[in-house]
């Protein structure tokens, strides 16, 4: 497709996000190159994309033939040469730590083409800082999903202080031509999303410790009464208290704001391996 602003995608972790974002890019006419540590994770990965299109076509929802040529413009690969190897945008999304997130991008720039736009799905860390790492900090931004990928419409784009304009308007051409609805948001602790929804959660989590009412009840608060599709503490559960709990550490600590600091209640469910639904219990029984 003539018109795709960027038509090779390399994705670096083939996880619970990044082979959601593969999929969508493959499905958009992208040739999408998936990329992680294992062969095994990388078959994970592909193996996830042919469930997630196989259920799109028995619900009448994606085409067969989409599906297929989806399949067919999707590589998997361990060998960083190859995906970075004639990629206009690589898009990481390995485990949410600076220094990986940096040696990654280090390693990639000498590989990747000049021009190569680098993308980082981080939920909560600077952008400006994961920039340091690459070859020109212009061409790094945030490009911030949802899960699962090919379902969640929002795209948060986040542009650093010296993230080239003309690579933030590329990038929202990119998110509509995937079908996002794209928001541009600076370059600030936790972004929008997560420093609203963890202020959210932690607020909920210190109402059931201090007896305001049940997750229940706190939560159907928020859904009938500000039709919200899903309440703060079962959101917690699905993302997972261990992460919420550390993005609530960071904001506390980056925004001086004591509201982010997760609760004890929080921090003595995490001790106690009541992690949400990974773990099979949070606020409810999963
Ligand atoms: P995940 O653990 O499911 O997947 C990470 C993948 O990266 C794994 O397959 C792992 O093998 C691979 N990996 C680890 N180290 C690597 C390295 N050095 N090089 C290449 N691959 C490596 O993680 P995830 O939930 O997909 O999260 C990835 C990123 O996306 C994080 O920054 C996270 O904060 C962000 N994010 C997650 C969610 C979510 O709901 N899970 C939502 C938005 C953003």
């Amino acid at each position: 497709m003539a018109d795709l602003v960027f038509e090779r995608v390399g994705v670096i972790g083939a996880g619970t996000m990044g082979h959601g974002i593969a999929q969508v890019c493959a499905m958009a006419g992208m040739e999408a190159t998936l990329y992680d540590l294992t062969d095994e994770a990388v078959a994970k990965g592909l193996a996830k994309i042919q469930t997630n299109l196989q259920k799109g076509v028995d619900r009448g929802k994606v085409d067969a033939s989409l599906a297929q040529s989806s399949l067919e413009r999707l590589t998997g690969t361990t060998e960083l040469p190859a995906v970075a190897d004639g990629a206009d945008l690589i898009v990481e999304a390995i485990p949410e730590r600076l220094d990986l997130k940096q040696s990654l991008f280090r390693e990639l720039s000498s590989w990747t083409p000049d021009g190569t736009v680098y993308g980082t799905n981080t939920s909560s860390l600077s952008v400006a800082k994961i920039a340091e790492a690459a070859p020109d900090a212009s061409r790094v931004i945030g490009l911030h999903f949802f899960n699962p990928v090919h379902i969640m419409k929002l795209l948060e784009i986040i542009h650093h202080p010296g993230t080239d304009p003309d690579v933030l308007e590329r990038c929202v051409r990119f998110g509509e031509q995937i079908g996002k609805e794209c928001i541009r948001i600076g370059d600030f602790p936790g972004f929008a999303t997560s420093r609203l929804g963890v202020c959210l959660g932690m607020e909920a989590i210190r109402m059931v410790e201090q007896g305001v009412g049940s997750a229940e009840d706190i939560d159907k608060a928020m859904v009938l009464g500000y039709r919200h599709p899903v309440g703060p503490l079962k959101l917690t559960d699905m993302v997972g208290l261990d992460i919420r709990m550390h993005i609530g550490e960071y904001l506390a600590k980056e925004l001086g704001n004591s509201a982010f600091e997760p609760p004890q209640l929080m921090r003595d469910m995490v001790a106690d391996g009541r992690l949400g639904r990974k773990s099979g219990r949070g606020f409810y029984d999963w």
